[in-house]
């Protein structure tokens, strides 16, 4: 059986594609090897949002050079975004890599890699799939021979349209493509049988999702007739926060498609796509969490203009503004790039007072880096000079951690209500996982005074249990608290089998404690850089 690993750069996008890489190779007989020295196939999953992460990936093939040379018959293929704008460069440049093949042609592996081992010369395969969009997912029908974890990730879009003057991503996963209402619907029961409790809808500017037009009423699914004639008289929204949402609508339909689910996430929305009808959602769906990662990416209108971002200060604002108003509770994170083009003082101050303004309560900033294809090439001779834009970044940080430690000590003594996620880390904690506000919460046993704990102890608390807890300390990122009341079980454990339609298993909750067996990991997976930008 051939052993594969795979090495993942950059943002859940890109995790998510190598799940799918995992799940193509998978049924031709590759089995998941964590340890690359031991791999007989590497695929390095790649990112191309900034020039640090390519460069990452070269001094790596450098390496991978001998790994390949130290066995015979060992193969090298490079996906993800780089792959797809570099295409062949990358062979010229490193010719002992086999293949290289783009977000869309994941499907195509197993065959690129059969073809290498005929004796094949390198295979080249980048091409975006705009005829007949492909979403990979796993066989949603199929009997469950690998339980999901707590988690679990949906793609509802590829590509995008905006053209974000600094961005690669339009050039290296090409113009929006969207995925049928049902098949999303289908694929998140598909994980919430298997013990997912909270979904992300994945996307580039995942909340201008809409129903694709291929969709027609002889479609035999009845979740898809119905949301696509809810939706043939809705007009495209585009830029306007008083036109309809097919993303809200799609909410909706999760929501009431999969009822077992119990939080239902986003990533990334783009500010200009915040609708009243998507307020309207957070009115009326529990199963929404009160966070948003909503990317900014400058305080300065200026500079908002100089990126085609499409708002400005005050309308990123009063999105702001009108989140709280549905959800008051309501946390956000964002992307942040410091240094771009003609950036100034005063302009970096504007970001700065933004961070303190919204009370972000995550960062993610980087340093702008010129990016071959966008249209901010032709600004470098306003470029910033490096010492400045490291200067910018640590302010930036200092400032965005300031206002994260506030936030997170005035948690203490409050109660917070956790899925739990994964087993602690030595010294943190027994367990792991996420608040409604997205807070990383470290839980302690529970505390057998505690008079509302009665019905708790540390058997029922597993991964997938929603609990109440209460803060009572407070760190730099995280918080830790003592558990209360257990407000969902953990899922009952999923039988695997080979065939056959799978069940959930009778056992009691408890018997949950530790994860599934034959629950799913991938081969070493590092991601190196933020969300989507
Ligand atoms: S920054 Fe986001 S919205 Fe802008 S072009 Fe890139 S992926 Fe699209």
């Amino acid at each position: 059986m051939p052993r594969l690993h795979v090495q993942t750069f950059g943002c859940q996008m890109n995790t998510h594609d190598s799940e799918r890489i995992f799940d193509v190779l998978e049924p031709h007989g590759y089995g998941a090897e964590p340890e690359a020295a031991l791999a007989d196939v590497m695929v390095v999953n790649t990112c191309s949002v900034r020039e640090k992460a390519e460069h990452k990936l070269f001094s790596m093939l450098g390496r991978l050079r001998d790994w390949k040379e130290a066995r015979p018959g060992r193969q090298i293929a490079v996906a993800g975004c780089v792959a797809s704008h570099q295409g062949s460069a990358i062979i010229r440049r490193a010719p002992w890599v086999d293949v290289v093949f783009g977000p869309d042609r994941i499907h195509e592996l197993p065959v690129l890699l059969a073809e290498i081992e005929q004796g094949a010369p390198p295979r080249i395969a980048v091409a975006f799939d705009y005829d007949a969009p492909t979403f990979l997912s796993p066989v949603v029908d199929a009997a469950p021979t690998k339980a999901s974890g707590p988690t679990a990730f949906v793609t509802v879009m590829k590509g995008c349209d905006e053209r974000c003057t600094f961005c690669i991503v339009p050039y290296t996963r090409g113009s929006e493509r969207y995925r049928p209402a049902a098949d999303i619907v289908s694929e998140c029961k598909h994980w919430v049988r298997r013990g997912a409790r909270e979904i992300t809808l994945l996307g580039q500017t995942v909340n201008s999702w809409h129903e694709p037009v291929t969709l027609t009423s002889q479609d035999n699914d009845c979740t898809s007739l119905d949301i696509a004639s809810q939706m043939r008289s809705v007009p495209r929204m585009q830029g306007s926060s008083k036109a309809p949402s097919h993303f809200a609508q799609l909410l909706r339909l999760i929501a009431e498609e999969v009822p077992d689910l119990l939080r239902l996430r986003y990533t990334s929305p783009h500010p200009r796509h915040i609708t009243e009808a998507l307020l309207d959602a957070y009115h009326d769906l529990d199963l929404l969490p009160d966070h948003v990662h909503l990317p900014v990416q400058s305080g300065s209108n200026r500079m908002l203009r100089r990126m085609l971002r499409r708002y400005t200060r005050a309308q990123y604002l009063e999105s702001i503004a009108s989140l709280r108003l549905a959800r008051p509770n309501m946390t956000f994170s964002t992307d942040l790039i410091v240094g771009f083009p003609g950036e100034t003082d005063a302009d970096f101050a504007e970001t700065l007072s933004l961070v303190e303004e919204v009370e972000f309560t995550s960062v993610y900033a980087f340093k702008y880096s010129p990016r071959p294809h966008t249209p901010a090439l032709n600004f470098e001779d306003l470029a910033v000079a490096e010492d400045v834009k490291e200067a910018r970044l640590a302010k930036l940080f200092e400032v965005a951690d300031r206002v994260q430690a506030r936030h997170l000590a005035g948690l203490v003594g409050s109660e917070v209500d956790v899925l739990i996620e994964s087993r602690g880390k030595s010294n943190e904690g027994l367990w792991q996982g996420r608040s409604q506000r997205n807070e990383i919460v470290h839980l302690s046993a529970p505390s057998s005074s505690e008079p509302s704990a009665s019905a708790l102890n540390a058997a029922v608390l597993a991964e997938g249990a929603l609990v109440r807890a209460r803060v009572e300390s407070a760190g730099a990122r995280s918080v830790k608290a003592k558990p209360l009341v257990l407000l969902a079980s953990p899922p009952a454990p999923v039988r695997l089998s080979e065939a056959g339609e799978g069940q959930a298993a009778t056992q009691p909750a408890a018997a949950h404690a530790n994860a599934p067996e034959g629950k799913r990991r991938l081969p070493l997976t590092t991601a190196i850089a933020g969300g989507l930008p």
